[in-house]
């Protein structure tokens, strides 16, 4: 579907999400867009949130470093000032930690021509819904679902497994706090349960605890 909508010099604006769980390649698979529409001499721009600053602070860059220049913005609302009429591609990357008026905002950007490509996780650490990504994924035209690996079995992975002792909705962190797992293998009480077996040794609450169950 993407390929057919690339093939026209001139195209009306539509709305891809790329989801997922963590390690399942949401942010490659953004870059490799980004850089084809790049190559097609369109011009590109790239937004993240302010909150996620791993790796690199004004580059959207994946678990295997990939990466492209991006624009850090504090709210969705700031991303309009960068766009202009020369705009035809706009990425956003973590579009999970975005506000609720990201829907709005993509909404007008596709509506007046730009092709719009929002990277998020779907679900969170407690498999729920994440921020705007259940609205994103409703208005979307075009959606790719991505998969990782489960890290107990092998099968594909759709759920995001956090192994530390730290029950806040959001910790931004990578392979050391966060491993992909199937259905079956996601514990969603796993985090609690460190907590609460890591609070007589740890007054923080931020212990990090490997999980004993898992095997490599
Ligand atoms: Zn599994």
């Amino acid at each position: 579907m993407t390929d057919h909508f690339s093939r026209h010099k001139i195209t009306p604006g539509w709305i891809e999400v790329i989801c997922g769980c963590m390690f399942s390649g949401k942010t490659s698979e953004l870059i490799k867009q980004v850089h084809r529409a790049e190559l097609a001499r369109l011009n590109c721009i790239v937004f993240k949130p302010k909150i996620d600053n791993r790796y690199s602070e004004t580059e959207v860059a994946s678990h295997d470093q990939n990466t492209f220049p991006s624009v850090i913005v504090e709210s969705s609302d700031d991303i309009i000032p960068h766009i202009d009429r020369n705009t035809d591609v706009v990425g956003i990357d973590e579009a999970q930690f975005f506000d609720d008026r990201i829907v709005d905002i993509v909404t007008l950007l596709a509506d007046s021509g730009k092709r719009v490509v929002l990277a998020g996780l779907d679900t969170d650490w407690q498999g729920k819904p994440f921020g705007p990504m259940p609205t994103l994924l409703a208005i979307a035209d075009v959606i790719h679902k991505q998969y990782a690996i489960c890290m107990v079995c092998g099968d594909p992975a759709t759920r995001t497994q956090r192994l530390v002792a730290q029950n806040d909705s959001i910790l931004v962190g990578s392979s050391e706090s966060y491993e992909a797992r199937c259905r079956n293998h996601f514990d969603p009480l796993l985090s609690v349960r460190l907590t609460q077996v890591a609070a007589p040794q740890d007054e923080m609450g931020t212990k990090s605890i490997t999980e004993p169950t898992v095997q490599a």
